[in-house]
């Protein structure tokens, strides 16, 4: 399980999210940042200082943003 970053990020990146990370599993692709979902240990940390709410854990995902969690995979080869 881990975190997930949505789409209000994209074209926002503003990316407080990878100051705070403990694990560094936060890195920025071309439109959005991404959390690694294999390294990710579920800390909150980044939820919390996101300035537009991007930021979900697994469980709290809404529908129209599961993809997002397949689009992190994709980006770190985790398939
Ligand atoms: Fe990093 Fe914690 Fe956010 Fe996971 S929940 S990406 S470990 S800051």
């Amino acid at each position: 399980m881990s975190y997930v970053i949505t789409a209000p990020c994209i074209d926002e990146k503003a990316g407080e999210c990878v100051e705070v990370c403990p694990v560094d599993c936060i890195e920025p692709g071309d439109d959005q940042f991404y959390i690694d979902p294999e390294i990710c240990i579920e800390c909150g940390a980044c939820e919390s200082v996101c300035p537009v709410s991007a930021i979900f854990h697994e469980d709290d995902l809404l529908d129209e943003d599961l993809p997002y969690l397949e689009k992190a995979r994709k980006f770190f080869g985790r398939e």
